[in-house]
């Protein structure tokens, strides 16, 4: 700013108007009744121009501000000579300067034309306002132009403007969000308004005037009478309307919408409708989700030959599922207990009150078999389990499950049992059996030792009646004494564990020792028929799991069968072979082979048959029994026929897991 302009115009605007008057008024004339009232006449109007509510400006070609008014000043927070010599770009936004600068081109380009435009402007504390300003360039007296600015203050117009614009905004999105459309109708015209969302909704190009043609053509065909006839009785009788119909898309895809509408009346009492419209095919769809899976349910629950049981707080029956097999679901156990019902709870009181327990506590509960009733009265046994059901807010209100009829299986569990008994009861027939024929073998075993134990004893006292007598050769003899009565002792008890009826026990066994106890009890067998035995076991033979007595019996069932199918060999030495060995890494084998008569083709597949013997006193039981005693230790036995002559018996069974490799 020069300095020889800030002492013209740095004083106020007044002072301002009131040299140039001077100037035009010569001082000779100052004291003319003209120039007094002129003087006066300028006073007013520059009080005028103070203070009316319009903020004035005058600008230079340069931008620079020649004058403001107070008010003008006083609304932007400074004084006028604050403003007065300073650009009038400092109270605009650096980013509408440019702007500014324009209209001010604009206006000294168009002299004595008004331009208007709204624009920001920024006050001294920084704030803002609205502005309206009207603008005009005009010559001054010296031929300079200058641009003169009128200012109104609409910053409150502006806010109402933006919070309408906002809040149309929010409506709109909110409207997308909650696929919610407003419409205005008025019957009387058919003038139809729509929101944007109503337009999305009706997949309507925006701006284009809605048309009740067009959306009845939209409206799918089956739904148009109903939307007719509901929205004509509607306008009729000024009364709102809630209705839901389809749309047809142009895609051809359907959408369901809901129109709600309230009727009000317009000054002239004409009927007009204001309402909204949503998108309903999201929830249609879940609505219909919801069925097809109850559907569904319903489906697998009414098919399945389980029953579906619900019981309340009290644990009482509530409701059974409905079920197209009229025999299996009991009937008329609505209002009853599972205990009421059940013949077994005063047989088995542990077992309910276990089950009691866990529904006061309120868990689920697993397989809970328990004997009821069939529609029929039949006894069945029922299997369920259930898990509890809480209300919202956590409250107990029963239990919810599944029923099955395990009849058929605890029938066939308890058939099996049964034949297991028998099974193992025959087996001990038959070892009996056995071991009578056995007798001269057992006879032998124990005569054995005890001639030995006579033998000794006439020895000791042989030694004894010596004089000096020979103590210690008669100890030795009484020693073997010793070793002789344990050893017929161990036979004994061999013998009657073998004859005895005991419960099968399961243990870690050395398969060679079960097969060297089992030879020594046929030892004597063999010698009478004249059958030499050859061994070979192999050694190291991780231990098999199983019960001793039972492999015992199908040893000595295995080799006494060999024994029998070689007593017509005269032309070769009747040879028995037992061997061990391992097979894979977790099972071993023991095979008994004889060079007997072997077996036919036809005898082949029937030899484990029960009551298959070709022998004229057999009985025919022994090899079935030994398979299901061998099967019952998970492992096999097979008969092969041997390449030259004979038979061999196989049996391989699983090594004890913890010893398998
Ligand atoms: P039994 O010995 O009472 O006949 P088994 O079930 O033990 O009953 O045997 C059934 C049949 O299998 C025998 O009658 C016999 O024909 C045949 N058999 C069994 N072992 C042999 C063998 N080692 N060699 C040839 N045939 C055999």
């Amino acid at each position: 700013m020069k300095p020889g302009r800030a002492a013209t115009f740095g004083k106020s605007a007044a002072q301002f108007l009131v040299g140039c008057l001077r100037q035009i008024v010569p001082a000779k004339q100052g004291t003319d009744a003209n120039a007094a009232d002129l003087l006066e006449a300028v006073k007013q109007w520059q009080q005028v121009f103070e203070h009316t509510p319009v903020m004035y400006f005058m600008v230079d070609p340069a931008g620079t501000v020649i004058n403001v008014n107070t008010f003008g000043a006083e609304q932007l927070g400074y004084t006028p000579a604050e403003l007065i010599g300073r650009s009038v770009l400092d109270v605009f936004l650096a980013e509408d300067r440019a702007a500014v600068r324009a209209c001010v081109a604009l206006c000294l380009k168009t002299l004595d034309q008004s331009h208007t435009w709204e624009i920001r402007k920024v006050r001294k504390d920084g704030s803002m306002l609205w502005v309206r300003e009207n603008a005009k360039a005009m010559l001054r007296a010296n031929g300079g132009p200058i641009v003169l600015v009128a200012c109104e203050n609409i910053t409150e117009r502006k806010e109402a403007e933006n919070a309408l614009r906002q809040s149309e905004a929010y409506l709109a999105q909110a409207q997308e969000l909650s696929h919610t459309g407003s419409f205005g109708w008025k019957a009387a015209t058919r003038e139809i308004t729509w929101s944007k969302e109503t337009y999305r909704i009706f997949e309507c190009e925006e701006g284009t005037k809605p048309a009740i043609p067009f959306m009845l053509q939209r409206i799918h065909p089956e739904d148009r009478l109903a939307v007719q006839q509901t929205t004509g009785r509607a306008a009729r009788e000024g009364k709102d309307y809630d209705h839901e119909y389809r749309l047809v898309m142009p895609d051809g895809s359907i959408k369901y919408v809901r129109a709600v509408a309230r009727a009000t009346r317009d000054a002239s009492g004409r009927v007009e409708f204001v309402g909204s419209v949503t998108d309903i095919t999201a929830t249609k769809e879940a609505e219909r989700r919801l069925r097809d899976s109850e559907q569904r349910f319903r489906d697998y629950a009414e098919t399945a030959s389980d029953w579906f049981w619900e019981t309340g707080p009290d644990h009482r029956v509530t409701q059974i599922s409905e079920h197209s097999d009229t025999n299996t679901a009991p009937a008329g156990l609505i209002g009853l207990t599972r205990w009421d019902i059940a013949p077994d709870a005063a047989l088995e009181p542990e077992k309910w009150r276990q089950h009691r327990a866990a529904l006061d506590a309120h868990v689920p509960f697993r397989d809970l078999v328990y004997r009821s009733k069939d529609r029929n009265g039949q006894p069945i046994y029922v299997r369920t389990s259930g898990k509890p059901f809480f209300d919202a807010d956590g409250a107990f209100l029963g239990y919810r499950g599944v029923c099955t009829d395990v009849t058929a299986a605890i029938r066939a569990n308890q058939a099996e049992d049964a034949l297991r008994k028998a099974q193992a009861e025959l087996a001990h027939v038959t070892r009996v059996t056995t071991l009578g024929e056995l007798t001269a073998s057992i006879a032998h075993e124990i005569n054995q030792p005890l001639a030995a134990v006579i033998a000794n004893a006439d020895a000791c006292l042989a030694w004894l009646q010596r004089s000096p007598p020979d103590l210690k050769a008669a100890r030795r003899s009484v020693e073997w004494i010793i070793e002789d009565g344990r050893r017929a002792g161990d036979v004994i008890r061999h013998v009657r564990a073998l004859a005895k009826r005991s419960d099968i026990e399961m243990v870690p066994l050395d398969a060679n020792a079960v097969v060297r106890e089992a030879v020594a009890l046929v030892q004597r067998e063999m010698a009478s028929h004249a059958v030499s035995v050859r061994m070979e076991l192999s050694s190291a033979l991780p231990r098999i799991f199983g019960d001793r007595i039972q492999l015992q019996q199908v040893l000595i069932n295995l080799i006494m069968n060999g024994i029998e199918a070689m007593a017509d060999v005269h032309d070769r030495p009747r040879e028995l072979a037992i061997r061990s060995q391992a097979s894979g890494d977790s099972a071993m084998q023991v095979s008994v082979s004889d060079c007997g008569t072997g077996i036919s083709e036809q005898a082949i597949d029937r030899l484990f048959t029960p009551f298959f013997t070709t022998k004229s006193s057999g009985m025919g039981m022994g090899l079935s029994i030994c398979r299901s005693i061998i099967e019952a230790h998970g492992g096999r036995l097979s008969a092969i026929p041997n390449q030259e002559r004979g038979a061999t018996f196989q049996i391989t069974l699983p090594l004890h897991r913890e010893e398998a490799s």
